[in-house]
């Protein structure tokens, strides 16, 4: 019995690298999704929903076999028909196919953006999370640098706009054409084999499952081995390197400044032509806030008519964390109420009334009305901890004279009494 009892009073806890969102950190949360939400608007962007649950063979076939995502992170399990499904590591493969699925890519141009958690069995720590939440931005058919540079342009902005601009470096880089790229692989590989005993035990796993990945190991040893390596963009096809040369110059009328990064490859097999990742130094080594690139192969090896696209992800934890780290955040985003109707004895009724026609009258404004009971001092206890600037005090007496009382919560000010009939004007004027 004992043990029984012990059993069932075991508190369940959320699964490890996945967070709950609490009161007091929801309000930023709001104020970055509102900001990138309105700015994406203002680029013409169109919302678009899927689901969180996809066919394992969507980001098998996009993502790559052999990338980290695939071989060791993914969320993957079989439904009660034996189907293999998996809750997605990423959104650019779900966009792909919901648009196909629905024929938005048909002779036309797209320009979409979504949000939501994505799931990834990696290491959990600061910046690095088991469901994390990421707003992407996918544009299809146009493959012309402008529209990459539009969507740098996007990116810098929400940057900008949220104040954390000068915390974080624009890197960029062109991974060429399938073919540039192959060719690069092989050139890596054999410089990178007479050198294999100094590559770390990863790196050397890489060498036969996918090579570039190298370029971004983070050994010290393999970095110092790396800079006498052949260079991808010394290997770009006559197209992407034109792409590219274009894309610097449009960036330059925009005033985006970035950095090339002649290492900077994707995890994510799709990729082609430009990659580009924003870091920043103010989180660790969790140092991408968005990364993206074209992959213009994408939509036809799923299965679609050839489409070129360029895209990029914000992951929302990392950026938040950023605005945190460098004080960017606007002050008041935790006040939740204007204002606290405080009723004692008997008036529940008039109460209701009068506070669901002041939401109906004044739509801007915020209003809780005190449930539960209690005294005067107690109820006035509640007001002053709901962040409400005034509150609106009702008892028998105004009841029977018609009036309410205001009590002005954060300043200095005596207690007013205010008519019934003129407390609507009252607050409009105030607040
Ligand atoms: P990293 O190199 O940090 O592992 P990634 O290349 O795997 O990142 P992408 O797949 O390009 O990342 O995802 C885009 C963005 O999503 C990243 O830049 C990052 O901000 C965020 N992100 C990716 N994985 C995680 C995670 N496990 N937890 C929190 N944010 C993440
Ligand atoms: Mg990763």
């Amino acid at each position: 019995m004992f043990y029984l009892q012990e059993y069932i009073l075991k508190k369940i806890q959320a699964i490890r690298g996945m967070n709950d969102l609490l009161p007091i950190d929801s309000p930023v949360w709001q104020y970055v999704e509102a900001t990138v939400a309105d700015i994406l608007q203002r680029y013409g962007y169109q919302e678009i929903r899927f689901p969180i649950l996809e066919s394992t063979e969507l980001f098998k076939r996009s993502i790559g076999e052999v990338t980290d995502i695939v071989e060791k992170e993914m969320y993957t399990f079989s439904d009660r028909n034996g189907d293999s499904l998996t809750l997605r590591p990423e959104g650019t493969a779900c966009c792909v196919r919901a648009c196909e699925e629905h024929g938005l890519l048909y002779n036309q141009t797209q320009r979409l953006w979504y949000t939501g958690p994505m799931f990834r069995h990696e290491r959990p720590q600061k910046g690095r999370y088991r469901q994390f939440h990421q707003v992407g931005v996918e544009a299809f058919g146009m493959d012309g640098p402008d529209i990459d540079a539009e969507i740098l342009l996007l990116s810098a902005r929400i940057l900008r706009e949220l104040g954390v601009a000068e915390f974080v470096t624009l890197q960029i880089n062109s991974l060429g054409d399938t073919l540039s790229r192959a060719a690069y692989k092989d050139a890596l590989v054999a410089y990178l084999e007479i050198h294999k005993g100094q590559l770390d035990a990863d790196s050397q796993r890489r060498l036969t499952t996918n090579p570039l990945r190298i370029l971004d190991s983070k050994e010290s040893t393999t970095q110092a081995l790396l800079d006498n390596a052949p260079m991808l963009l010394d290997y770009l096809d006559e197209a992407s390197r034109e792409h590219f040369a274009q894309l610097k110059s449009l960036l330059d009328a925009g005033e985006v400044k970035y950095q090339i990064n002649p290492r900077l490859v994707r995890g994510l097999d799709y990729y082609g032509k430009t990659a580009f990742e924003w870091v920043t130094e103010k989180l660790g080594s969790q140092s991408t806030v968005c990364a993206g690139g074209r992959y213009d192969n994408l939509v036809e090896q799923l299965g679609g008519k050839s489409t070129p696209a360029v895209g990029f992800g914000i992951g929302l934890e990392r950026l938040v964390l950023l605005l945190q780290e460098v004080g960017a955040i606007p002050e008041g985003l935790e006040q939740s109420a204007d204002v606290y109707v405080v009723a004692v004895g008997n008036v529940q009724k008039e109460a209701l009334q009068l506070v669901e026609n002041l939401r109906t009258e004044l739509p801007h404004l915020r209003f809780i009305n005190h449930c539960g009971g209690g005294n005067f001092k107690s109820q006035l206890k509640k007001a002053d901890k709901s962040t409400a600037d005034l509150a609106l005090i009702l008892g028998e007496d105004e009841v029977a004279k018609g009036v309410l009382a205001v009590k002005f919560l954060r300043e200095e000010q005596p207690q007013q009494i205010i008519p019934l009939t003129e407390i609507v004007d009252f607050l409009q004027n105030l607040m």
